[in-house]
């Protein structure tokens, strides 16, 4: 059965991305991808311990995609503690997400620094931190996608 690489709605970014059972060799090591709405099934109901519907909707998905998803990962994480295997979190996407900084040069002063996608400000309404200036423009590539935090990542915590 495949899944299609869809990105969930996901509330919270993991500390640790990588579990190894000591004493074993990583080059002997099975290692389990656990992907990230999998981790976020398991913090919504077996850690907070929400209900199923409540859990689907936070991540905005059918209780039995939700399901499926949280029985998947059950069993991963079980396989990983019966069997010795490694759990590796993917949070690739996580990490891509991060970079989706906006940076700002300011013509007057020179100053460059970053915002984050989602404070709501519009380019043409910033104005330099330093000098105050209202000539600035955006440097970095990315100029689509303004404002748009497509999977519902809520910054940090
Ligand atoms: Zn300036």
């Amino acid at each position: 059965m495949t899944r299609p690489r869809i990105i969930r709605c996901v509330n919270f970014k993991p500390e640790v991305t990588y579990f190894k059972p000591q004493g074993i060799p990583l080059s002997s090591l099975e290692e389990i991808k656990l992907t990230i709405d999998e981790l976020e099934a398991i913090r919504l109901k077996n850690y907070k311990g929400l209900e199923q519907t409540k859990c689907a909707e936070k991540m905005k998905i059918s209780q039995s995609t939700f399901q499926r998803i949280l029985t998947l990962a059950n069993k991963k994480i079980a396989d990983a503690l019966i069997n010795g295997r490694a759990i590796k979190i993917e949070s690739d996407f996580i990490k891509m997400n991060e970079e989706k900084m906006r940076k700002f040069k300011c013509e007057e002063c020179k100053y460059e620094w970053e915002e984050p996608f989602g404070t709501g400000k519009k380019g043409i309404e910033m104005s330099c931190p330093k000098c105050k200036s209202k000539l600035v423009h955006r440097i970095d590539s990315g100029g689509h996608g303004f404002g748009k935090q497509p999977w519902g990542y809520r910054g940090k915590k």
